[in-house]
């Protein structure tokens, strides 16, 4: 197996397109020279020294995150689970200290990670199957919907929503324009702290480098994950100061979280996505690659229900789930590999470095197999 940029080999030597970037992880593409340089590195320096040392490449990430968003401290851990358990701990600690709360808003068709807390906040009964009891406290409300959010944050035990800005593992379901704006408004009056899961949408996936700043508002709290440490299992959660500080020294922590390895690929994946007009080529291939795919929606409206994008996450919904599992599996004898959601949803995530003629690659291989289950 070997990979190099969108492309990977595999033990056979057959050659695919890669737009599954091993679910929005690879966001640089395969075997990026600055992550490989950064990894390198480090190793040589120092892998592991543990929080009880101050960690520059540490220091130096958490700067980058905090100079490019909303948030002034950044707490690191080591998946996405982890920092949306961090989140759930920091909300809670905040709302003990304000009122007494502890309750948390979230929503049906979520996807928070699989740990109890993470699993908890988790709106799909298949991910929670035999797994109970879970974590008292949660609330669920349907997504992209103000007015049953407006009736379960009239709770004064509520401390926080947490949402998806687009539910990804849902289906790639993108909320209506004004659903966040009016959740960020709803939150402040009623003082209660909005968290967003931007692990999967988070770090230039959408066009921006983080989801929220297409809707002009900003989250109390954030969490990041998967492409965070260019494939070295990092996570990290982001908060303003007047709710970072409920978590003191000793309250939280990890052992592994913020290691020197994980923290200088870290920044080298920030650097290359904010230097290397990445953000742009973002938002450009996905105009383009929804423009094509919309095209084909046209010509092939008896199999596609809808399809649906921003930036470089889309989803192709098909209306029927055995031939959406023929798409996907035709798409992978052909060499191009995607990923079939919610069985109906072909989920497509190239790396932020896709160019014109790798989407066009992926539009042919689409028609072909559109045309054959046809
Ligand atoms: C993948 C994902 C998680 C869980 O991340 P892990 O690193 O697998 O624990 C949580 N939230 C969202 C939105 C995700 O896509």
């Amino acid at each position: 197996m070997r990979g190099e940029g969108c492309w990977i080999w595999d033990a056979d030597g057959k050659r695919y397109l890669d737009f599954t970037t091993g679910i929005a992880v690879t966001n640089l593409g395969h075997g990026h020279p600055a992550i490989i340089n950064a990894i390198e590195e480090q190793a040589k320096s120092v892998i592991h020294v543990s929080n009880l040392f101050h960690i520059e490449p540490q220091v130096e990430l958490a700067e980058i995150l905090v100079k490019n968003s909303f948030a002034d401290k950044v707490f690191f851990c080591n998946s996405g689970a982890e920092a949306n358990e961090g989140a759930i701990k920091l909300a809670r600690r905040w709302g003990d200290a304000n009122g007494g709360r502890y309750k948390i808003v979230s929503a049906l068709g979520s996807f928070h990670g699989r740990t109890l807390g993470a699993l908890s906040a988790t709106g799909h009964k298949k991910y929670q199957k035999g797994f109970k009891p879970l974590v008292p406290g949660f609330k669920f409300v349907p997504y992209g919907k103000i007015e049953p959010l407006k009736k379960a944050i009239n709770d004064e035990k509520v401390c926080a929503v947490i949402l998806e800005p687009i539910q990804a593992e849902n289906g790639v379901i993108i909320p209506p324009d004004d659903y966040l704006p009016k959740v960020r408004e709803l939150c402040t009056e009623k003082n209660v702290l909005l968290i967003l899961d931007e692990i999967q949408v988070g770090l230039g996936r959408t066009g921006r480098l983080f989801a929220y700043e297409h809707y002009r508002i900003e989250p109390d709290i954030m969490t990041l994950a998967k492409a965070l440490g260019g494939g070295i299992p990092c996570g990290a959660v982001l908060a303003r100061d007047e709710v970072a500080i409920y978590l003191t020294p000793g309250s939280h922590g990890s052992t592994l979280g913020g290691n020197p390895l994980a923290m200088h690929s870290g920044c080298a994946v920030l650097r290359t996505i904010l230097d290397d007009g990445l953000l742009d080529n973002a938002a450009r291939m996905g105009e383009y690659f929804l423009h094509k795919l919309t095209a084909l929606e046209e010509d092939y409206s008896e199999l596609i229900k809808e399809v649906r994008g921003k930036g470089l996450i889309l989803g192709i919904e098909i209306r029927n789930k055995d031939k959406a599992k023929e798409v996907s599996g035709k798409c992978l004898e052909k060499g191009f590999l995607v990923i079939l959601t919610q069985e109906t949803v072909i989920r497509i995530l190239p790396p932020l470095i896709a160019k014109q003629d790798e989407i066009d690659f992926a539009i042919e291989k689409f028609d072909e197999s559109f045309r054959e289950i046809s």
